[in-house]
């Protein structure tokens, strides 16, 4: 789960990390007035406007602009509020800036990049260091991968004052630099622990003209899975217009669901059905347009939402329902189908392979539905047709 750049500031300021000061602003006023109250609050005229998306590359796309006064602060604010930003991370279609961040200018000495990550490897926290901070660092990685520095934290021993030395020294730090970045990477392993983190990223770690870091941007991912022991916080801090309307609408209905870019629409029981349905369309020449697991305990009702789901995506050029009926039954299925097929229409093919446990229940209701149905006796058999009936690639 994903939050935004002030959300996460906010925790760095619960743990101690230093951070400059800001106030997240809901609109264009409330930017002009945060940008008011920093500038009598510092005595520093210079203010920096953040656009609040749940993506990176924001600088580059025209959504961070350090600006001079209250009066600029609210033209930047106007600039990019509503706007759609397409950045690296958004995809084409880009993000609409709904919220937006209003900070504090700094002074920059030097910029670095700082990461912790879960391995699941070698079971610690994966910490990853460069003095090549601020830009891509997806090319420094691929170009300059002697520019990354690592450490791996074992939970046991915490941060090992060795581990500090070797990543200041490859960002180049002095004693008092190093020092900073030692409290600062115990502060953020704490944080990333305590809050069941899978990525906290600060790109850039800056290091102020007073010599110590600070974290300039801050990213935090938590792992979904430890949503139970932070259930009531991260319910709040959840940006629902940033999550994939489909996305949460099935999460809700119990379905694991993500959307892709293909057309071949999936309806399967068992993320492991899923997964190979997915690579049997690719492998006869088509693209799946999402993966869908319906699970072992679906009801009617989350199968009817599922297929509408499926249904409403204009991209959707042809469906596939591919089901081995185990706990559960080809007729639930077979009647989620119809139920939705009768509210929505079905306009695109439908290609149909039912197995397993009421297997025949499950065909006679479909035959019996008056739709355009294309049975198919095997998955390989099903994606073939469907990928030929859905127009190819
Ligand atoms: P991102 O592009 O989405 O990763 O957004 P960042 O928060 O990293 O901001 C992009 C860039 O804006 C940073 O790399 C900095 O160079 C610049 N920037 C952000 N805040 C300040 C600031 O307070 N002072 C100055 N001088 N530059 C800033
Ligand atoms: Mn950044």
């Amino acid at each position: 789960m994903n939050i935004h750049e002030y959300q996460a500031k906010e925790l760095y300021k619960k743990y101690g990390i230093p951070i400059p000061k800001g106030i997240p602003a809901m609109n264009v006023d409330e930017a002009a007035k945060a940008a008011e109250t920093l500038i009598a609050e510092t005595g520093s005229e210079v203010v920096v406007v953040k656009a609040q998306i749940h993506a990176g590359g924001r600088g580059k796309a025209g959504g961070v602009k350090v600006v001079k006064g209250t009066a600029a602060a609210r033209e930047a604010a106007q600039d990019i509020y509503g706007k759609t930003l397409v950045t690296h991370q958004t995809g084409p279609e880009g993000k609409v800036v709904q919220r937006l961040f209003v900070e504090q200018g700094v002074a920059i000495e030097k910029e670095f990049y700082l990461a912790l990550a879960i391995d699941r490897e070698t079971r610690t926290i994966a910490v990853m260091a460069s003095p090549e901070g601020g830009v891509n660092i997806e090319e420094v990685a691929e170009e300059h991968p002697e520019k990354i520095f690592k450490a791996y934290i074992d939970l046991a021993t915490g941060v090992m004052p060795y581990q500090i030395r070797h990543l200041a020294y490859g960002l180049g730090l002095d004693k008092k630099g190093t020092k900073s970045f030692g409290r600062m990477l115990r502060k953020l392993t704490d944080l990333f622990v305590k809050e069941d983190c899978s990525i906290a990223e600060i790109n850039p770690l800056i290091l102020t003209g007073e010599g110590e870091v600070m974290a300039l941007d801050a990213k935090v991912n938590f792992d979904s899975n430890a949503h139970f022991r932070h259930a009531e916080m991260w319910d709040a801090l959840e940006d629902k217009s940033e999550v994939a309307a489909t996305e949460s609408e099935a999460q809700a209905a119990g379905l694991s669901y993500i959307q892709l870019d293909g057309n071949i629409g999936c309806l399967v029981n068992g993320a492991g059905l899923a997964m190979s349905t997915m690579d049997t369309i690719q492998y006869y020449g088509g693209q799946p347009a999402n993966f869908l697991d319906v699970g072992g305990g679906a009801t009617q009702e989350s199968v009817t939402t599922a297929f509408k789901i499926i249904l409403r995506s204009d991209s959707v050029k042809g469906i596939f329902v591919n089901i081995f009926g185990g706990i559960m039954k080809c007729d639930i299925i077979a009647n989620g189908v119809v139920a939705a097929t009768k509210e929505l229409g079905l306009k695109v093919p439908l290609v149909v392979r039912l197995a397993g446990t009421n297997v025949e229940k499950g065909k006679e209701i479909l035959a019996n539905s008056g739709l355009n149905i294309t049975p198919a006796d095997t998955m390989a058999d099903g994606a073939q047709l469907i990928v030929k009936l859905a127009g190819g690639k």
